[in-house]
């Protein structure tokens, strides 16, 4: 039994609210339902019975409101320490192993495991031992108030020393109602006169919570807005009740004006006391964090316990080096938790948040770089030589001569494949930035040097693309190559498998099944993987499976940031070929909304009289893929029938077979069709270039960088392209993302602006699943802080890769690891 997998998972859980958290291959729930599925062997009676009650409840988790949740992971955590007492011997130390404090001289224990000390009569008595102690054993915090802690996932003594406040009341800027200004940050403090809390009567998912506060100066209306399911009337009721008719409150926000007069906006509210009562000095002229809640908790409970344990920070041991807290200006640890609980000051929150921020990235790069270590320390790969006739003969051949990145990321990758340790790479690119060139020659170095290569990606009409491209290539340089897809004849692919297992076939191209279990290289020495991010992990280990630690190179047409690539695939080495081969003519981008229809289709009209060929794209309507098919064919009827009767118009979309799909590109490849209406599965791999216009409808709800892919599709050939975004939104803020576009075709500067716009999250969109879950680091705001962690990671694995000599990182880490990889260690 993983115990510690097991804590970690419940206590992720509890931190994620009790979302049933979405990891890798499972849901929290499945991860539970499976793990306890096996019931230690020395479980009897009551015991067994409990436990085999318990996995069974979490095969019903998905149906649990939130409470029932909530109270089941509460007491399966309470349950699992119980039981691995009883079987292990030792008192769980729940989500942390006891920080290691040999560098303390104060320090009364021998072994640092030792935690069994009596219960603190007062705080000032916690040492750091204690951080892994059960908030429950600390006398002033006690029983009742350790349960209410329980609820918001907290354990333990570190548990709530790394509980950050999501945000802080600024009671030192203090102000009457009379005084507000627009723009600036404060407080006030005043009485309810009216509270109501309803359902949006024009959404019914947008909760809103009215309260109409007045102090000696005059009145104001806040409000503030839920969006969700939870906040149902119980909920309103619940709000009514806790900002009732004379209650005294705090408000904290921006000020700002709207269209009805002066607000603050979205305040943070907090109820200082009942109605009548008079408010605790505490609170007065400083800053009081304020920590994410839930029902039934309060916020002077968390308070109160974080002001019990914050002196357990006095002895505790900086996990950083002072030489590397000098180097990156770094406060310590310490007192950056105090500071960020309970700060002095904005420039002290603001310190103590750098500090605490730069160890979230710092742990997070020094686990991608262990990893990375641990995987080089043990597979040895084939080495695959650059010198030879392939690589001289393809270069010979090549009509054009390659960019300077190209060269560059050539470079890189022979470098890599002249190791024994596993290359991987990855490629970054804009469509059209000559990814495939750079490919052929990591393939080339392999055949000459004795092995097989693989090329896999996504869909079919990208692996043929790729095999049409290749195949030129490789005839000229006699080398067979051949396609594998779902679509290939049963006694094909039988030729194939049986070459492939020969060594006759060097290099297969294809899709998904590439992986299937009969298909066996008798030498895979590469592996290539376009479009990587549209695969699972799990489908790109099985590829590499196929092999005996092949070299990995992926690539992909979506830059992201790099601070962002770094975050998610830290254990990457990253190539950008950030130059187009020369001569693309720029594709004249214009940001349009629907009273520009007109001119759009005029332009249309105009450009396929010339012989030139148009893409129209529709996006994702709504979640539902039935009613984007509905969207593409009405549209689609529409344009065939009226406004562009005169032309030939097919349809491309995702539910349509691939001989279908194939058809219609086939026509639109040959110009019998001009007109292409199509959603995104145009998105990747579409060469046609003959195709001068791309219409995008409603591209407001396209992300920059997706927009910027559907773009590449045209710009293909030696004509002037054109790129028109029809906006469905008159929003200020979607205009300004669109222009983006207008203004750049550089795809690393549009994911930068992407991000800023719609945050990391929605950038990565599917690939989300891999993002780190950070309490307090913005990849926005944060990413000078970033790259200095990095920075130090990097340096600490120079100085000392397995971190011997550096225990209390090495612990630091191992506490932090998986838990910053968020959803990823439920798999
Ligand atoms: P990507 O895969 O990055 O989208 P490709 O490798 O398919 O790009 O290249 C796009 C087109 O540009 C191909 O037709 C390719 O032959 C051509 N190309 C690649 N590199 C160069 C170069 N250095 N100069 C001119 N044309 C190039
Ligand atoms: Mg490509």
């Amino acid at each position: 039994m993983d115990w510690q997998r097991l804590h970690k998972a419940l206590t992720v859980e509890a931190e994620s609210g009790f979302s049933d958290l979405q990891g890798r291959e499972y849901r929290f729930s499945e991860f539970l339902t499976i793990t306890l599925g096996q019931t230690p062997r020395s479980l009897t009676g009551a015991d067994k019975q409990r436990w085999m009650a318990i996995a069974q409840d979490f095969s019903y988790y998905a149906n649990l409101s939130s409470v029932q949740r909530q109270h089941l992971v509460t007491e399966t955590k309470r349950f699992l320490i119980q039981i691995e007492q009883q079987i292990t011997g030792i008192a769980p130390t729940i989500s942390s192993p006891p920080l290691v404090v040999r560098e303390t001289k104060t320090t009364t224990t021998k072994s640092p495991i030792k935690v069994a000390q009596p219960a603190a009569k007062s705080s000032a008595y916690i040492s750091i031992p204690q951080l892994p102690q059960a908030l429950k054993d600390i006398s002033t915090i006690g029983i009742k108030k350790s349960q209410d802690l329980a609820k918001l996932g907290l354990y333990t003594v570190r548990d709530l020393l790394y509980y950050y406040p999501r945000s802080h009341i600024d009671y030192s800027k203090q102000v009457k109602i009379n005084q507000l200004q627009e723009g600036e940050t404060v407080t006030l403090v005043g009485t309810v006169k009216r509270c109501s809390c309803f359902s949006s009567p024009r959404n019914k998912k947008l909760t809103i919570l009215e309260i109409i506060i007045k102090d000696s100066t005059g009145q104001l209306k806040i409000s503030r807005f839920f969006a969700g399911n939870r906040y149902g009337s119980g909920w309103q009721h619940q709000q009514q009740r806790r900002y009732g008719e004379g209650t005294i409150i705090a408000a904290c926000g921006l000020v700002k004006r709207n269209k009805y007069g002066i607000t603050l906006e979205n305040p943070e509210l907090e109820v200082l006391a009942a109605a009548g009562a008079t408010i605790e000095s505490l609170k007065i002229g400083r800053l009081l964090p304020v920590y994410p809640l839930v029902d039934g908790v309060g916020a002077d409970v968390v308070r109160q316990a974080v002001v019990e344990i914050l002196p357990v920070t006095q002895k505790m041991p900086d996990s950083l080096p002072e030489t590397i807290r000098k180097q990156y200006d770094l406060i310590p640890v310490n007192q950056a938790l105090n500071q960020l609980h309970f700060p002095d000051n904005a420039d002290s929150l603001a310190r103590a948040r750098r500090r605490l921020i730069f160890d979230e990235f710092f742990y997070l790069q020094l686990g991608f770089l262990q990893r990375r270590s641990k995987i080089v320390a043990t597979e040895t790969s084939a080495i695959l030589s650059p010198q030879g006739y392939l690589i001289e003969n393809f270069y010979e051949q090549l009509p054009f001569s390659l960019t300077n990145a190209q060269q560059r990321v050539i470079r890189e990758i022979i470098s890599d494949l002249q190791k024994s340790t596993p290359m991987n790479r990855l490629i970054q690119g804009d469509v059209g930035a000559g990814k495939t060139v750079v490919a052929v020659v990591a393939i080339l170095a392999a055949i000459q040097s004795g092995y097989q290569a693989a090329l896999m990606a996504p869909t079919e009409v990208l692996a043929e693309q790729h095999y049409r491209k290749l195949v030129t290539w490789f005839n000229l340089l006699h080398l067979p190559v051949e396609l594998l897809t779902g679509s290939t004849k049963i006694a094909k692919r039988r030729k194939i498998h049986a070459e492939l297992e020969t060594g006759e076939i060097p290099l297969l191209v294809g899709t998904h099944a590439l992986i299937q279990d009969k298909v066996n290289f008798a030498k895979l020495g590469l592996v290539v993987i376009d479009e990587q991010h549209r695969f699972g992990v799990g489908q790109r280990a099985k590829l590499q499976q196929k092999g005996d630690a092949p070299h990995v190179l992926t690539m992909t047409a979506t830059p992201i940031p790099r601070t962002l690539a770094l975050t998610i695939h830290g254990d990457l080495d990253v190539s950008q070929i950030d130059e187009l081969p020369p001569g693309r003519k720029e594709i004249q981008t214009t940001v349009l909304d629907s009273k520009d229809r007109q001119q759009a289709y005029d332009l249309i009209r105009r450009e396929v009289a010339q012989g030139r060929q148009v893409y129209i794209v529709l996006p994702l309507i709504e979640e539902s893929e039935k009613l984007d098919l509905r969207s593409a064919i009405e549209e689609h009827q529409h344009l065939s029938e009226s406004v562009f009767s005169q032309f030939s118009v097919g349809l491309l979309h995702g539910r349509m077979s691939s001989p279908e799909k194939d058809e219609v590109l086939t026509k639109f490849r040959d110009n019998q069709v001009q007109i292409i209406v199509s959603t995104t599965v145009i998105e990747v791999g579409v060469d046609v270039p003959n195709a001068t216009v791309m219409l995008i409808e409603n591209a407001e709800r396209f992300g920059l960088s997706q927009l910027h892919q559907l773009r590449g599709r045209v710009g293909r050939g030696s004509q002037q392209s054109y790129c028109l975004l029809m906006s469905g939104s008159k929003a200020d803020n979607a205009k300004q993302r669109l222009s983006v576009l207008a203004q750049s075709q550089d795809g690393f500067f549009i994911s930068e602006m992407d991000m800023r716009f719609r945050g990391p999250g929605e950038v990565l969109g599917s690939r989300q699943s891999g993002l780190a879950d950070f309490a307090l680091a913005s990849l926005v705001e944060d990413q000078d802080v970033l790259l200095l962690a990095r920075d130090a990671a990097e340096k600490i694995m120079l100085a000392d890769s397995s971190l011997e000599s550096l225990p209390l990182i090495k612990q630091e880490l191992s506490d932090r690891y998986q838990k910053l990889m968020g959803g990823a260690i439920l798999t």
